[in-house]
């Protein structure tokens, strides 16, 4: 009679190392659109970047995070088989229409064929007044989503032939929760493992960077933040608060542009502009500094192939995967530099 125990004892320890094993902790970090700026470029989608969490059982992706939603956003989750209907929640690091206008797409897909909810989080900077006298609310731009669609009389429409949608539309679907950015990061989000902390960056009132924490890893998502002094004399063009946010993370996410775009290059781009983002050489320094393992350059202004940043020729002509690589290793940067296409995927660990 002892053999069928033994045999079950060893049975159960096997499946319970099988279930360990499977059930193994990963996360993937996916950009969802790597276009710099306002310009279109070969169809490229707006700024945006998934993180997901979870384990082998559910290829990773227990909890959806995506920041920023770019143009085109919903077109590169559906590529991805994640439905925007399936996103936990969405992080923005500032109101400017190429890390906004995806937005509206997402959402009334969600209303479309989502009434019943859940809701989504919107994870933001509460209202942000600029010293020139305008002032930056994510919290008005949620909640004005669907307007145009109310307007253009769709909504009454649509809900005549289906009353079980929400009556107030996209916005409807959505739970705003602002936070101040500060000097310090704070948690703004968590499910289960996942802590998502935020630090106040410049860029335009109100921005902001994140940074995810899993058992699987931890990743920075910059946005487009820059050194909080706007011009040169300066140590770096990166931010001092997005480097205190990225101390040990294994991944940092970082809007970028080419040091060929700077002022003593005679593109002629805006020198305010440029002074306002992150080299791809001050980043991989930045990345060096931090012991970050993959540095994901995104947001790339110019993109690789373009012959023009906006109206702005590149000089030299279209930069190539090499030059953002050798401006990242030009920092110092000895990690593994990333330069974004749309749907790149990192994930950890590593398969
Ligand atoms: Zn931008």
């Amino acid at each position: 009679m002892k053999k069928p125990i033994i045999l079950g004892a060893v049975a159960l320890a096997a499946s319970l190392y099988g279930a360990a094993a499977v059930a193994a902790p990963c996360m993937t970090v996916t950009l969802t659109g790597t276009q710099g700026g306002p310009p279109i470029f070969k169809g490229q989608a707006g700024a945006g970047t998934l993180v997901q969490y979870g384990n082998d059982e559910n290829k990773c992706g227990a909890v959806k995070m995506q920041f920023d939603t770019g143009r085109g956003t919903t077109l590169r989750l559906s590529q991805l088989g994640v439905p925007v209907g399936k996103l936990n929640a969405i992080f923005y690091t500032h109101m400017h229409s190429d890390h906004t206008e995806g937005l509206a797409d997402m959402l009334q897909l969600r209303w479309h064929f989502g009434s019943k909810g859940p809701k989504v989080d919107i994870v933001c900077s509460e209202d942000a007044k600029s010293p020139l006298g305008h002032t930056l609310s994510c919290t008005k731009f949620a909640a004005h989503i669907g307007d145009a669609l109310i307007e253009s009389g769709e909504m009454a429409q649509r809900l005549a032939e289906n009353k079980v949608r929400l009556p107030g539309g996209p916005a409807d679907l959505t739970n705003v929760k602002t936070f101040k950015p500060g000097g310090e990061p704070v948690e703004v989000w968590a499910s289960g493992d996942v802590k998502v902390t935020a630090i106040g960056s410049r860029h335009i009132p109100g921005h902001a960077s994140y940074r995810v924490d899993t058992p699987a890893g931890s990743v920075v998502i910059g946005g487009d933040a820059g050194n909080d002094k706007p011009k040169p004399p300066r140590s770096s063009s990166t931010s001092e608060q997005v480097e205190k946010l990225a101390q040990g993370a294994d991944v940092i996410v970082h809007s970028t542009i080419h040091p060929v775009m700077g002022p003593d290059k005679d593109s002629g781009f805006p020198p305010p502009i440029y002074f306002r983002q992150s080299t791809a050489s001050d980043l991989g320094a930045m990345a060096k500094r931090t012991g970050a393992k993959h540095l994901m350059l995104t947001h790339l202004i110019p993109p690789m192939g373009a012959p023009k940043q906006g109206p702005y020729p590149i000089p030299g002509g279209a930069l190539t995967e090499n030059d953002y690589k050798q401006a990242a290793k030009d920092g110092g940067f000895d990690g593994d530099t990333l330069v974004g296409t749309d749907l790149a995927t990192l994930r950890l660990p590593a398969n």
